[in-house]
């Protein structure tokens, strides 16, 4: 077994606290990949809906998991096959749906050894909710990003009304206290912060702001020369 593992940066915490965008500016600011681990059990959903296999079935989930033709290409789309499905993974159904069967044991088995295997291509920025904890405890630099509830539902609002979707800010807070419930409350790999994480409130900071924090800190905490 190989002993040499890359740098990796691992960003945790819950829906809307910022963490695609920063994550996706701060690899950009290193020149690592990134890696989005939300985008996997999203893809998860969406192929599980798409075959008829119910969010409730662990067992066949199981199986979606580990046979789903999965590809990342380098602008950071997400591929099924030959389809794809950047667009369609991130409607607010397939967002509940990720967090439906992100919960079965059976999901996150399947999934464990794959985010490992593409984390270990090199030097990245990986983002989810248990990357410090349990997906790569060994991590170097480990943040866990928060915000307020009805901070992280007006980003995530504002956001979908962009996309044109017809939504209330409501529907969209209890939305995400739904699904912080559901994420922090699974018995396997609960979202939580890892004891030696970094924890960042972006109550009151720009995304700027906190992408120079975090450039700072992955910084002093790794030579990025080597
Ligand atoms: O980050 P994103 O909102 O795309 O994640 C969608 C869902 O996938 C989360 O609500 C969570 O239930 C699940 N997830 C997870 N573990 C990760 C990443 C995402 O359980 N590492």
């Amino acid at each position: 077994m190989s002993t040499v593992r890359p740098v990796v940066i691992a960003i945790d915490g819950p829906a809307g606290a910022g963490k695609s965008t920063v994550a996706k500016a701060l690899a950009q600011r290193l020149g690592f990949f990134l890696l989005d681990t939300g985008a996997i059990y999203r893809a998860v959903a969406l192929s599980a809906a798409r075959a008829g296999v119910a969010f409730s079935d662990g067992a066949r989930l199981g199986g979606v998991a580990r046979e789903m033709a999965l590809r990342f290409d380098e602008a950071g789309r997400v591929w099924l096959g030959d389809e794809d499905v950047s667009t369609a993974i991130r409607t607010p159904d397939m967002s509940q749906g990720a967090s439906t069967v992100s919960a079965h044991p059976a999901v996150r088995d399947a999934l464990l050894e794959l985010q490992r295997r593409l984390a270990e291509k090199g030097r990245c920025v990986v983002e989810g909710r248990d990357i410090g904890t349990v997906v790569l405890p060994w991590a170097p630099v480990k943040i866990f990003l928060t915000a307020s509830d009805e901070v992280r539902a007006r980003r995530r609002y504002d956001e979908l009304k962009a996309k044109g979707a017809d939504v209330s800010f409501e529907e969209t807070l209890r939305d995400l206290r739904e699904r912080d419930h559901r994420d922090s409350t699974r018995a396997v790999a609960p979202l939580k912060q890892a004891d030696d994480a970094v924890p960042m409130d972006t109550s009151d900071m720009n995304q700027a702001e906190v992408i120079d924090r975090l450039e700072v800190i992955a910084r002093s905490a790794i030579s990025l020369d080597g």
